[in-house]
Parts: structure tokens; C-alpha cells; sequence
């Protein structure tokens, strides 16, 4: 493999996903650099979303294409927000929701429940397409598990990670440096799954 598409519009992924790959000697180029439209997620799984941000890249530029699918986890809530990650306050905030209002939404839904009801996990599915109608697709996965906070603590990562608590680190994924998040984050897991069944079929 030499040329792939990386089917991602988040700025932060990306730099993710390129700092993991670079290094293995592949050239890796943004979506953004070919297209802009998005892959409708229409899946009720995070693979199947996957593969389908994945294909649609790859329909796009002719390129094979990786991409992930990614969410956290809450116990107490029977796995929401899960696939609606994203878009978890959508119902509250319409087109304005964002990481900020989903985050306060998922703080609002714990709201007095004891740190031992608090577990979540990210959750990362990476797939790989050699082309748009590839019926092998290859597929990393990862989990990453933590406890939801009851306030925000640091100011890196993206999304949820303010409130993402990671015990061994005895920090929130938010005041991990860039290195220690890819190094245990559910993205670094699966890109790394997904690597080692890449370089075995090279
Ligand atoms: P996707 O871009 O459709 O995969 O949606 C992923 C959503 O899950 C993001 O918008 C975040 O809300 C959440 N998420 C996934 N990975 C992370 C992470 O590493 N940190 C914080 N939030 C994350």
C-alpha cells in the first residue's frame, strides 16, 4: 500500500491518524484534500459506519481509504450516547448542539450519581477498503475505559475528554499530552489493530 485517503473532516482525529501512520511509510492524504460532502451514518453499529465513511472516501478519489467510526460509552445509561456521540444534544440544541453542549447534557443525565455508577468507555472502529466495493474490508478495534466526572478538568483532546477520567493516569483525558492519549486512547488501540493486519497481508 502507498497512497491512502483518510476519511475524516475532524482536524484532531486527523493528526491522530497521521502521527500513527506516517511512521510505517505510507502517504496519507485528508478527504478534505479531494471532497467535502460526509458519508450519511446511517449504521446502528460503529463498524458499519465505518466501512461506510470508508467506502464513500474511496468511491470519492479512487484512493483506498481509512476510516473509524468512534463514541463513548455510559454504563448507567445503558451505552448512550454510543453512535449519536456526535450529535447527542442535537434534540436540546438542533444545528447549534456541539461538544460543549453534549458534554453538558451527559453531565446533566449523571447528575448525583456516585463515582462508582460513573463507567464509560470510548470505543473506536478503523476500517480499511482497498476500493469503493471492497467486500474484505480490514478492521481495528479499540476501548478505552474511564469514569465520567462530575466537572470539567483540562483543556486538550476534543469532545468529551474533559469529562473523560482515566484512572492509571489519575487525570481527565483532557490534561493528557497528545503522546499519552495516542498511546492508550480507543483511536490509537484500533489504528494500531488495524496496522499489524495491514503489514501482514503488505
Ligand atoms: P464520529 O466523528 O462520527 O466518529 O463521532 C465521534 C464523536 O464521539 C465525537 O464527536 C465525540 O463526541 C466523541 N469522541 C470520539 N472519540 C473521542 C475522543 O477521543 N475524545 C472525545 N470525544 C470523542
Amino acid at each position: 500500500m502507498s497512497r491512502v485517503v483518510l476519511a475524516t473532516g475532524n482536524q484532531g482525529k486527523l493528526k491522530e491518524m497521521m502521527d500513527i501512520l506516517q511512521p510505517f511509510g505510507w502517504e496519507v492524504q485528508a478527504q478534505s484534500d479531494f471532497f467535502d460532502s460526509e458519508a450519511e451514518e446511517t449504521g446502528l453499529t460503529f463498524i458499519e459506519n465505518a466501512i461506510l465513511k470508508a467506502r464513500h472516501a474511496s468511491k470519492l478519489t479512487g484512493l483506498p481509504a481509512i476510516a473509524d467510526d468512534s463514541g463513548i460509552e455510559v454504563s448507567a445509561l445503558k451505552g448512550q450516547p454510543g453512535i449519536y456521540s456526535a450529535r447527542y444534544s442535537q434534540d436540546l440544541h438542533g444545528d447549534d448542539a456541539n461538544d460543549e453542549t453534549n458534554l453538558q447534557k451527559l453531565l446533566d443525565a449523571l447528575a448525583g450519581l456516585p463515582a462508582e455508577q460513573r463507567q464509560a468507555s470510548y470505543y473506536c472502529a478503523m476500517v480499511y477498503v482497498e476500493h469503493a466495493d471492497d467486500p474484505t474490508p480490514v478492521i481495528g478495534l479499540g476501548r478505552w475505559y474511564g469514569e465520567i466526572l462530575t466537572e470539567k478538568r483540562g483543556d486538550g483532546g476534543f469532545g468529551y475528554d474533559p469529562i473523560f477520567w482515566v484512572e492509571e493516569m489519575n487525570q481527565s483525558a483532557a490534561e493528557l499530552s497528545k503522546t499519552q492519549k495516542n498511546q492508550m486512547s480507543h483511536r490509537g488501540q484500533a489504528l494500531n489493530a488495524l496496522v499489524m493486519q495491514l503489514r501482514r497481508g503488505a
